[in-house]
């Protein structure tokens, strides 16, 4: 029997280290991990839950920048980290929110659109918490978290998710989903508080363009794509010829009027601004990966991917140099900037003209970190 209960204790005392260990593996970034040093023209940082207040003191609360030009003209407003395990999206509204000087006009950048989906990993995905990229200055470390809102935050999930448009029902899970959740309700779960917050500063802030960034798998057929309404499609249209002079090629897809709670729909339905989205191909999110590292979420380098590429199974190019950080995050530096242009030449009295951006090339010759300022912890 004494020896029972020795071993016993043993057993209790490992599983207890076991705890210990994987919860400072898995600890949650803290919202002081959600950095972002904003360039001089920031006129004004807020909170998502300014637009509305039940967001206040929940996990889903998150900055807000405000940028702007010394010539009034209109306003655009970028989200990264709708996904936060698709980490060019992040990483460009951050490059954006520490370069930009608007000439004319304003740009409202979210780096950490759901904030709790920040504060987890996927399980079973083998995702690192985060990637540290050389700045001039130091190092610096960006969080990378889950596709979703984090269970612990917004649970229990329904067995089905039923949307609060049309009542389109997806498997329960997608009600932690930010890019399901627009318009948004004023009280509902903390992703759908989320949603309703942004579609409010939309139409507080008279937005006229709203762009959402995203990645997507090499093999998923809506890849380095403009996502559009069907108010946005002329300007899509133009940006991509703008892109195109610039070497940068993207397909255009029009929103599905069928697809609900997505941020091209509800955003172009629900308010006045021109919605679209921006797809990039990230080999870290995608089923025929290897080993998966924060190497691979910066170089995008995957010898299953070349594989399937020389076999003609992706839908982007994809050769021994991969789809590095660096030249993701440049298609959507450059999309936002082609973007801006063509909406100027579309509407010039509420023109947006940004300078201050990295162009394409110069991001991929000098990698992303060039453009951030280091972590101060
Ligand atoms: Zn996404």
């Amino acid at each position: 029997m004494r020896s029972h209960r020795a071993q016993d204790w043993i057993v209790l005392v490992l599983a207890a280290i076991v705890v210990v260990l994987s919860a400072a593996r898995f600890a949650p970034a803290s919202p002081t991990s959600l950095e972002v040093y904003p360039s001089p023209s920031l006129t004004r940082q807020t909170w998502l839950s300014d637009y509305n207040p039940a967001l206040k003191g929940t996990p889903g609360d998150t900055p807000v920048l405000v940028f702007e030009g010394a010539e009034p003209g209109g306003t655009m407003l970028v989200l990264g980290g709708t996904h936060p395990d698709e980490p060019a999206g992040c990483a460009a509204a951050l490059v954006l929110a520490e370069n930009v000087m608007p000439e004319q006009g304003r740009v409202i950048v979210i780096p950490y659109a759901n904030a709790s989906g920040f504060t987890h990993n996927l399980p079973q995905e083998g995702h690192p918490s985060h990637y540290t990229l050389d700045t001039p200055n130091g190092r610096r470390t960006i969080p990378y978290g889950a596709r979703l809102s984090n269970p612990v935050h917004q649970w229990p999930d329904p067995t089905v998710y039923v949307e609060s448009v049309r009542g389109q029902k997806l498997a329960g899970v997608e009600a932690r989903n930010l890019n399901r959740a627009y318009p948004g309700l004023q009280n509902g779960t903390l992703t759908s508080k989320v949603a309703y917050a942004i579609t409010s500063l939309i139409r507080e802030e008279q937005v006229d363009v709203s762009v959402d960034l995203h990645e997507s798998s090499p093999e998923y057929p809506v890849n380095n794509a403009i996502v559009a309404h069907d108010r946005a499609l002329d300007l899509a249209a133009i940006t991509a010829v703008e892109l195109e002079l610039s070497g940068v090629a993207m397909n255009i897809e029009p929103s599905p009027e069928s697809l609900r709670g997505f941020s091209h729909r509800e955003w172009g339905d629900n308010t006045d601004t021109y919605a679209v989205l921006f797809e990039s191909p990230n080999p870290a999110q995608g089923r025929l990966r290897g080993k998966t590292d924060e190497q691979l979420i910066i170089d995008g380098q995957d010898p299953m991917y070349l594989k399937a590429s020389s076999r003609g199974r992706l839908y982007v190019p994809y050769t021994e140099e991969g789809t590095p950080l660096a030249m993701r995050v440049g298609r959507h530096i450059a999309s936002i900037a082609a973007l801006a242009t063509s909406h100027t030449m579309l509407a010039p009295d509420r023109g947006i003209v940004l300078s201050g951006l990295p162009t394409y090339d110069e991001l991929v010759s000098n990698g992303v970190g060039a453009y951030l300022s280091p972590s101060e912890r």
